[in-house]
């Protein structure tokens, strides 16, 4: 349940309390048409959520309330990592270039990032996780004891969006996702999804969205050989089977680096949105020269790297459950928890008291002062 309670505090009786609720899920009978759907720019224009600027087109300024919201969205993801054995890491914003040309990224998405000089080298604002998280594997010598070694990070990322191709929340210049890279042996592979399906369908679950899986596989232009992608899919066809929800099959959709599950979630006004994904990368862990040792201690093998993310970019995750809920947030996710109305002057010196009490047992509570 969702809820928003109103106490009334006066020093002289009884305080009243009334409490108004709302379903976590929005009844889809009353809403039935995508066409009764508040835009989620405007809502959060409503309810003082976010707003840009010219100043910085494609990056938002969370006000107050947006920001109590994106945190608990982070939070959720936290205490999910804690209880599941990732890893929380931090990573700089800013890398040269040799970086992104070890990845490949210098190669294949420089047009998506921002480049800039410093002290006559070009460097870049990361776009995405992965290319840190290989540093810092590789940071120090490993053992196969150590895997899956899991990294997860809120970083902020930058991508190069056409201003012209800027939509509200959903396509930015500026966001964070909640990525994690796991490096792991192939035999672990099979857990590992498993553990992620798990995570998704606890997430999505605490949300109210359903959503549907697809696995993508070895494209034309793969890399790799054969044998290796062939184990992966079946790690993954093992792993979805043994979830046991329905999956389909997109054949030759899977990034050239390795196979992937596509996750596409369905909004309370059934529209699909595609959020969580999880990839199989090959690739990356023999281009940055990843390795551990294994059992055998004279021998070292290259982890195989998971990128995987349930909310995918925090702010368009933001702007999906704003327009799911259109703005009725559930209790917990709610920036506002609690109002107080003092019924009289004289009740005020009582009603700061009741908030102070709300807000120390760590709720969002305001008094509103009426006339
Ligand atoms: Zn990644």
């Amino acid at each position: 349940m969702s809820a928003a309670a109103v106490v009334s505090a006066s020093p002289t009786c009884l305080p009243r309390a009334t409490v108004a609720s709302f379903p976590v899920v929005l009844d889809v009978s009353k809403t039935p048409s995508p066409e009764n759907v508040v835009d989620h720019a405007v809502l959060g224009a409503e309810h003082e959520l976010f707003f840009s600027d010219p100043a910085s087109p494609g990056s938002f300024f969370f006000l107050p309330h947006g920001t109590r919201i994106y945190n608990r969205l982070v939070q959720t993801m936290r205490d999910q990592y804690r209880k599941r054995g990732l890893q929380e890491v931090l990573t700089p914003n800013l890398f040269n270039m040799q970086l992104f040309e070890t990845s490949g990224h210098a190669d294949k998405y420089r047009e998506r990032m921002f480049l800039l000089e410093i002290e006559n080298q070009e460097f870049a604002l990361k776009p995405m996780n992965c290319p840190g998280h290989c540093l810092m594997f590789k940071h120090r010598v490993h053992t196969y004891k150590e895997l899956p070694l899991r990294f997860a990070e809120f970083g902020v990322l930058h991508r190069n969006e056409a201003s012209d191709a800027l939509i509200g929340l959903t396509r930015v210049r500026r966001f964070q996702q909640d990525g994690a890279h796991i490096f792991c042996r192939e035999s672990q592979i099979k857990d590992e999804v498993i553990a992620f399906l798990e995570l998704v369908r606890d997430v999505y679950g605490v949300f109210g969205l359903t959503f549907d899986l697809n696995l993508s596989t070895r494209p034309e232009n793969y890399i790799g050989d054969e044998k290796t992608w062939e184990q992966a899919e079946s790690a993954l066809t093992e792993a979805l089977n043994e979830f046991g929800k329905q999956w389909e099959k997109d054949e030759g959709e899977g990034a050239f680096y390795g196979p992937k599950i596509d996750i596409s979630v369905s909004d309370a006004f059934n529209r699909k949105f595609q959020c969580a994904t999880l990839q199989l990368d090959f690739q990356l862990p023999v281009r940055f020269g990843l390795s551990y040792s294994a059992e055998d201690e004279s021998k070292t093998e290259t982890p195989v790297m998971i990128h995987q993310a349930v909310l995918g970019s925090v702010e368009r995750m933001f702007a999906i459950l704003l327009e799911h809920y259109q703005g009725k947030w559930p209790f917990w996710l709610s920036p506002r928890q609690a109002i107080i109305f003092p019924v009289s002057e004289k009740s005020r010196s009582y009603s700061l008291k009741v908030r102070d009490q709300i807000h120390d047992a760590g709720y969002y509570v305001d008094i509103v002062e009426t006339d």
